[in-house]
């Protein structure tokens, strides 16, 4: 590929950012946060975090100026009912006090609500016999872990896992506990093998293909995932998200212009890892690639962009 002046496109990387509105404010870091450190080979460059070393991770990551992080966990085991999820000394509740006790008001932490990581199925839900997601029974568990996570000091809780009703039953368990978290809601999570490099980290483990099409939304279909939005509006979430980011941002422009709500993306691992493969082949240009992708979700509209390149981007800012 042909070396082009490093310093103009600096400036070219700086005008983008300025003219798309986006600022610093408008970036979330995703941290994975696990026992034991190791690097996901399928997301270059990227490392889960054990929770001993958290501190440091969030000082980096607030030396590059974001004040912002979602906490996804990965735990040391998994158990039928995903227990560890809404344990006191679980790996995000740690994790969430550890930074609260460091940074404080400086940094605000967001958790991911879900029990895909923590029961045997890797499902969001928990299954019952004949092998149906029991939709009600889950979202006592959720409105479980959500408060534990707002009990250990987080200011943002991101329920993922795409139960009818989630929104209402953590606000009320919140409110019921007079725990002030609010509430971001992955109300758009489309069905997608875009998540795949994430859950190589995560499930390890597991061999089988995980269909969760029968609760997250399909891609085709704008009406069912405006839906879900306006109702997690009605609900009461505080912002609602859409998930992934580049193959969606129609969506973010619809529901920017039809509802004039806070708005998140979340700029998946695969969309990370496609960049990231096709740059180490020398085929892409792979600072072009991740400038143009957080401008574009900030031109779609977002509020808050989640992308494993906001530390790469950021120093354009
Ligand atoms: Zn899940």
């Amino acid at each position: 590929m042909q070396r082009r002046n490093a310093r103009s496109d600096e400036e070219n990387y700086k005008t983008m950012f300025a003219s798309s509105g986006l600022r610093k404010s408008h970036l979330v870091f995703p941290v994975i946060v696990s026992n034991s450190p190791s690097m996901i080979k399928s997301m270059p460059g990227m490392a889960v975090t054990p929770v001993r070393r958290i501190s440091q991770r969030v000082q980096s990551i607030a030396d590059s100026g974001i004040s912002s992080v979602i906490i996804f966990g990965i735990p040391k085991s998994r158990d039928p009912i995903g227990s560890s999820a809404f344990d006191r000394n679980g790996i995000v509740q740690d994790a969430v006090r550890e930074i609260k006790s460091s940074f404080g008001s400086a940094m605000s932490v967001a958790t991911d609500v879900c029990i895909c990581q923590y029961n045997l199925t890797g499902h969001c839900g928990i299954i019952s016999y004949g092998g149906r997601i029991n939709n009600d029974a889950t979202l006592k568990v959720l409105a479980k872990i959500a408060a534990s996570h707002a009990e250990a000091g987080a200011d943002v809780v991101a329920p993922s896992a795409m139960m009818d009703g989630q929104v209402y039953a953590i606000k009320r368990e919140l409110h019921n506990r007079r725990l002030d978290a609010s509430l971001l809601s992955f109300s758009a999570k489309h069905a997608s093998s875009l998540y795949t490099p994430f859950r190589s980290a995560a499930f390890a483990k597991m061999t089988t293909r995980l269909d969760k099409s029968s609760y997250q939304v399909s891609y085709s279909n704008s009406r069912v995932a405006l839906r879900e939005i306006e109702t997690d509006i009605n609900e009461g979430a505080d912002m609602v998200m859409i998930k992934p980011a580049l193959m969606y941002l129609d969506l973010v422009r619809m529901v920017k212009n039809r509802f004039n709500y806070p708005v998140a993306v979340q700029n998946v691992s695969g969309e990370y890892a496609m960049i990231k493969a096709a740059a180490m082949r020398g085929w892409i240009d792979e600072e072009e690639w991740k400038v143009r992708s957080i401008a574009s979700i900030r031109r779609a509209g977002a509020d808050k962009i989640i992308s494993y390149f906001v530390l790469d981007v950021a120093k354009y800012l």
